[in-house]
């Protein structure tokens, strides 16, 4: 079977999306990561089925086809199978590349000029081994190999001898290895510890790293690491020194053994380090790609000339040879700020695209004959306040015009976000059509489908609550009446994704607390409908850069204020011997019928983990502390009726103390609750503690939020400090950004960004606001992208975002 040159590239296309989804598996340990469209199985599942798509023998398609099968059980396999899954799908994918690249057509094509889309082997010094490695890192052109940037830097540009270092400062040494010891932690289950002593003519330093994962702490890894750092081999050491008890150390330094046949002279620069395996040193790496830099050049530039000066960047290729071999840490920061401000552009780009190209097939034939939304408003005990008035006018316009509305509605916790989903989803049932309100627990979801309920006629509206609990019957009715367009207002959980969940008209789709939900899930939510409206909720204000660059194509509202009367929320910071004290106010709280949530990190005690859990504390408070009280015990692991049993129990007060896990951070909505006490403050982030702490003061009452630590360091009393200083959770949400990064707050999963940006955003603030600026200077003059080819073509391929997490479409 002859394949043509076009086939081949196509094929090689394939498979190299698939080796990088594999790899990005293979890194996040098989947690069956998602994508911006589909889970990791799915994706697996979908695009090997497209084998057949090729011309390839049937013997190879029926191979991969197998291997398609086996994605659809993927969720039930263990860590171990799902592993051998993943390798044994790589193995394949790798042989059937060796079988089309032997067919001679393809030989003749690597005679062809070099250029970017050329195969890694036509380097010279590129053999067979070397190109089975770097393919199995999912390298096979140049262009994958130059825009394989490295994992982090060693600066060898501060260079010091060791009985120069001084604590707390950065330096680089070079050093021979005296000592090598490294064991498993008695503390902690999943950590091993190795202690290196080095010296060099002038004195002598420890270096301690930490290896957190229990695959650290097998045999082969000890054995591994001994073999490495014998006695006597020239270590080059890059990274902080710390002083304790013991002395000066370098504590988890970045540590590169110098080998003297490799001719490396570090001394003065500035070395990148790759993430590579085992079979490639990052020395054989860096003379590769030394060979292959000179090829920037084949890189068309996004930007003009002009543009690099107005916006004073680096050019691309400048950036790219940079982003390898920085000659200084400036030249650096230039480059990833050049090929940061590429990302943010496209994606800004991408995201005035989407909001230009949605239009509207909503049914619009209605006879407002339900005055739903105003009966609504009219019997609620309080008026509106001034900002959910604003919010609910803007809404109003967006639903009632011609294009989708896409919308973001920010408003701190307890800022009366609800009321605004509820309005806008009776507005736009009294305009014939359905409303979806999707939320992340079931206990939230159960009290909007209530909230529902009670206020509402309900001869006037039909509401349906579909989680993962619904019964079996109850769910075919509720599908057969969505579909048939009887029921109003679908309430729910992640059920709602289900693809037995069939709207007849969907003309809004209402997402609480969205920033537990991924992109590709509103996504999939907002599918459901043709083109239907977007408000998608928050109360963990996201910081502006964060939101411009992961929200972009949405327009954005506010909730300034709270309703009036509220006092703020009064937070102290106590250690567990205090609670003692604590526990007598808690009483007179009480007594006078108020209620308190206790929260904890967990439900049950661990080995592992030194924390207070659930069952412990609620053990302890309804047996000892509060005898005469009611307490009760909410965590996820309880089936729904009882989650709902408690809630309501909680609801008419005949629970005075929750005991519970964080299944009560987000929108939990019990305003008698004048307490929240949190144990291991430390274990969540602030955002989170705020979410938390928005569980009380919800009404004119004064309120308490203790938060409980037993830790005593500098981070720690810092961070909750900025909690019993503010109650504002936008500047919280910065501080959070500022103290965490955005990894930690947004995680991949939920921003979609490539981990490039994210690392880097935050000392780039302000680029966002130049490529938002560019990218609608670029869509003025060129709406279609007929003229910036280059491009055009980074959003169709998502060229630009090699090894983003952008594989999935
Ligand atoms: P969140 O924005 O955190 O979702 P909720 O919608 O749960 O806040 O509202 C918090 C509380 O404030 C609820 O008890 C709600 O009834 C009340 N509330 C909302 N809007 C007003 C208002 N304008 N005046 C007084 N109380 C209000
Ligand atoms: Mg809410």
């Amino acid at each position: 079977m002859k394949l043509k040159d076009t086939e081949i590239e196509k094929i090689k296309n394939w498979i190299r999306i698939l080796q990088k989804s594999l790899t990005l598996e293979f890194e996040a340990e098989f947690t069956n990561i998602l994508g911006k469209e589909k889970y990791f199985n799915e994706f697996l599942y979908d695009s090997l089925k497209n084998i057949s798509n090729f011309r390839l023998s049937e013997e190879n398609t029926n191979d991969i086809k197998k291997f398609s099968l086996r994605y659809q059980e993927y969720n039930n396999l263990d860590i171990y199978q799902r592993k051998r899954l993943v390798i044994d799908t790589r193995k394949i994918l790798f042989k059937l590349s060796k079988t089309i690249e032997s067919s001679p057509i393809s030989k003749t094509l690597s005679n062809k000029l070099i250029s970017l889309n050329s195969d890694i082997q036509i380097i010279n010094g590129v053999g067979k081994v070397l190109k089975d490695n770097l393919n199995q890192l999912g390298l096979f052109n140049l262009n994958d190999l130059i825009k394989y940037y490295p994992r982090t830097y060693l600066d060898y540009t501060n260079k010091e001898k060791i009985v120069n270092l001084r604590p707390n400062n950065l330096y680089t040494c070079s050093a021979y290895v005296k000592k090598f010891y490294i064991y498993k932690s008695k503390k902690n289950n999943n950590l091993s510890v190795m202690n290196i002593i080095v010296f060099d003519e002038t004195s002598s330093i420890k270096i301690t790293k930490f290896f957190l994962g229990r695959r650290f702490r097998s045999y082969s890894f000890f054995s591994s690491q001994k073999e490495k750092y014998k006695p006597g081999v020239k270590v080059a050491i890059s990274g902080k020194v710390k002083t304790s008890e013991y002395g000066r150390a370098f504590v988890d330094p970045q540590i590169e053994i110098i080998n003297d046949n490799n001719l490396m002279n570090f001394s003065g620069k500035i070395l990148p380090i790759y993430s590579l395996s085992e079979s490639i040193s990052n020395f054989t790496f860096i003379k590769t790609l030394k060979k292959v830099l000179p090829f920037v050049i084949g890189y068309q530039d996004f930007l003009t000339e002009n543009q690099l000066k107005k916006l004073s960047l680096f050019s691309l290729s400048e950036a790219l040879k940079n982003i390898h071999f920085p000659n200084s840490q400036l030249c650096l920061a230039e480059s990833k700020k050049r090929l940061l401000f590429d990302e943010l552009l496209i994606l800004q780009i991408k995201f005035l695209l989407k909001k230009n190209r949605r239009k509207l097939l909503l049914k619009s034939d209605f006879h407002l004959k339900r005055a739903l939304l105003d009966n609504y408003l009219n019997a609620l005990p309080f008026n509106l306040t001034k900002s959910q008035k604003n919010v609910l006018e803007e809404i109003k316009i967006d639903l009632s015009g011609q294009n989708p509305m896409s919308r973001l509605l920010q408003g701190d916790v307890g800022s009366g976000k609800t009321i605004i989903a509820i309005a806008s989803l009776l507005y736009i049932v009294e305009r014939g059509n359905q409303g979806a309100f999707m939320v992340p627990t079931e206990v939230l979801a159960e009290q909007h489908y209530q909230n529902l309920l009670n206020n509402l006629n309900p001869l006037f509206l039909n509401v349906e609550l579909l989680t993962g609990n619904t019964s079996q019957k109850k769910r075919r009715e509720i599908f057969r009446n969505l579909a048939n367009g009887q029921v109003d207002i679908l309430v729910g959980t992640h059920a709602l994704f289900e693809e037995k969940v069939i709207f007849n008209s969907l003309g809004l789709v209402v997402i609480d607390e969205q920033h537990r939900f991924g992109v590709s899930q509103r996504n999939r939510l907002l599918k459901k409908g043709e083109n239907s409206h977007l408000l998608s909720m928050t109360a963990t204000p996201i910081p502006r850069t964060l939101a411009l660059s992961i929200y972009g194509d949405l327009d954005a509202s506010q909730i300034t204020e709270l309703p009036p009367g509220r006092k703020p929320v009064k937070t102290e910071i106590i250690s567990e011997k205090n609670l003692k004290d604590l526990f007598l106010n808690v009483e007179s709280e009480i007594i006078k019928r108020k209620q308190v949530y206790v929260v904890l990190p967990l439900i049950e005690e661990s080995e592992k983990l030194n924390l207070n859990s659930a069952n412990k504390v609620y053990e302890y408070l309804s047996k000892e502390v509060f005898k005469k009280f009611n307490v009760g015990l909410l965590h996820g692991k309880l089936n729904s009726i009882e989650k709902n049993e408690i809630i309501e129990l909680f609801v008419k007060n005949k629970i005075n103390i929750l005991v519970s896990t964080t299944v009560i951070e987000v929108g939990i909505n019990v305003p008698n609750a004048s307490i929240m006490i949190i144990y291991n403050a430390e274990r969540f982030g602030l955002s989170q503690l705020h979410q938390l702490r928005g569980r009380v003061g919800r009404d004119s009452y004064e309120s308490y939020c203790y938060l409980v630590t037993d830790e005593n360091n500098t981070s720690t009393n810092k961070r909750l400090e900025v909690l019993k200083k503010s109650n504002d959770g936008f500047f919280i949400a910065e501080k959070d950004l500022e103290l965490r990064g955005p990894g930690q707050i947004l995680g991949y999963k939920q921003s979609g960004l490539p981990d490039f940006v994210l690392d880097n955003l935050p000392n780039n603030k302000f680029l966002i606001d130049k490529a938002r600026e560019e990218a609608k200077n670029i869509l003025k003059e060129d709406p279609h992208l007929e003229k910036n080819l280059i491009i055009k073509q980074a959003i169709t391929e998502n060229l630009n975002n090699k090894y983003t997490h952008d594989f999935f479409n």
